[in-house]
């Protein structure tokens, strides 16, 4: 038995003893079961049992009512004590996962949010469950939503939508212009992906769009040039608005920011 689920067995005994509640996800957007695994006690209660957790002394009120027996928090509130705990960069992947698998709702988590009288990350979560209520559901396409098409003043892509004539989501979608933006930060691009991937691009032929694909290192290292990408395919669709610069590129040229 892995220590992860003897652990969960064990804390699961002590919740009954206890009367605790345990921080568990039925699928949790963390790769492995934390170790210690953290136990919530009401104040007032003893809970002195020997294990791989850490027992957490738990105000009354701060965190929603428990779900299930043995009792639980409920994956808002678990998303979000994890979230204070992490940093702003590990907080986007939790958040975005847990909404992504429909463990939770961006409108449970802004609720449970606004039960909160403190959270380390109060405004950017509030701006984080803004853009993925957009339809940016993962990082890369947060990264996108914030690095590359609002910086630049690029027209709103439709996200996460189905166009006619494709049996399939796509990531970025400027309809209007014939273009589609694929963005391939997740698992699943390699191997057989990578042949599902050329399978869109020649699918996209016949719904007239062309198909940009980016990658994680391409938003991080020149999100710009990027933009400056996106934008050239835009208006050769006859996109006719101004390309802004950002705070990055303010100062370059058209041709620095095509080789970018
Ligand atoms: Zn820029």
């Amino acid at each position: 038995m892995g220590l992860a689920r003897l652990g969960r067995r064990a804390a699961w005994r002590s919740v009954r003893q206890a009367r605790a509640r345990i921080v568990w996800l039925p699928a949790p957007p963390v790769a492995n079961a934390p170790e210690p695994l953290d136990v919530l006690v009401p104040r007032g209660r003893r809970a002195d049992i020997a294990g791989p957790w850490r027992f957490i002394r738990e105000t009354a009120g701060v965190r929603a009512r428990s779900v299930g027996d043995p009792p639980r928090l409920p994956v808002e509130s678990t998303v979000l004590d994890l979230a204070d705990a992490r940093d702003a960069g590990e907080m986007v992947g939790l958040v975005t996962t847990a909404v992504q698998r429909r463990l939770t709702t961006v409108k449970r988590l802004r609720q449970e949010l606004g039960q909160r009288a403190r959270h380390r990350h109060r405004a950017l979560l509030g701006d984080l469950l803004a853009d993925v209520e957009a339809g940016a559901d993962s990082p890369i396409e947060l990264r996108y939503l914030r690095e590359v098409e609002r910086p630049h003043g690029l027209p709103k892509g439709k996200r996460q939508q189905s166009r006619s004539g494709l049996p399939y989501r796509t990531d970025v979608d400027y309809d209007e212009y014939g273009l589609i933006v694929e963005l391939d930060g997740r698992a699943g691009h390699e191997g057989v992906g990578r042949f599902r991937d050329m399978d869109r691009d020649n699918r996209h032929v016949f719904v007239n769009a062309r198909t940009l694909r980016y990658g994680s290192y391409d938003l991080v290292a020149r999100p710009c040039g990027v933009a400056f990408q996106v934008y050239r395919a835009l208006v050769e669709q006859g996109y006719l608005e101004a390309f802004l610069r950002c705070r990055r590129c303010i100062a370059a040229t058209e041709a620095d920011l095509f080789l970018a």
